[in-house]
């Protein structure tokens, strides 16, 4: 760790491996992981799903290109459109497993804005729930067992339209 990010995600997962991962989207893609730490849900030709770990909240999905790739503008025609169809695929398995009343999508660039892992461009989609807030999973510090996060992954990888 050279920057004062927060991160803790990515202190976890160091000491999980007990071995230094660069980033969690490539990890993810390359199927680096194994079965008990992936949190991918789907795996697609130029892009792939996997689950956000934090800060959590139920379903909360994030689609990004297998390129390692830090600037919108650089993703190619190919990765742009799967990772659209990807999110619209993530929306229906989320709407068959969790049936929210609504969803939130979106593009975190910068730390400012806060992106976890500015240098690998990923699309947020967050099922929302009524009476829920955006911020509530932060303040609450919410510690979430590894197992509510693999059974979460597994409800959406059996729910997810084939083809
Ligand atoms: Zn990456």
């Amino acid at each position: 760790m050279t920057k004062p990010l927060w991160a803790p995600w990515r202190l976890e997962y160091i000491t999980q491996a007990g071995e230094q991962l660069e980033c969690v989207f490539c990890e993810e893609a390359a199927g680096n992981l194994p079965d008990n730490e992936s949190l991918r849900v789907y795996e697609g030709d130029a892009a792939v799903v996997i689950l956000n770990k934090y800060p959590y909240s139920s379903g909360h999905l994030m689609v990004s290109p297998r390129r390692h790739v830090g600037v919108l503008a650089e993703l190619t025609d190919e990765e742009a459109l799967e990772i659209h169809r990807l999110a619209v695929a993530g929306l229906d398995a989320l709407d068959r497993v969790y049936g929210p009343g609504g969803f939130n999508l979106g593009w975190n660039l910068g730390h400012v804005a806060g992106a976890g892992i500015a240098d690998h461009v990923h699309l947020h989609v967050v099922p929302r729930w009524a009476g829920d807030t955006n911020f509530m999973p932060v303040l609450a510090d919410v510690k979430v067992l590894p197992e509510h996060l693999l059974e979460t992954r597994d409800r959406l990888r059996s729910s997810w339209a084939s083809g």
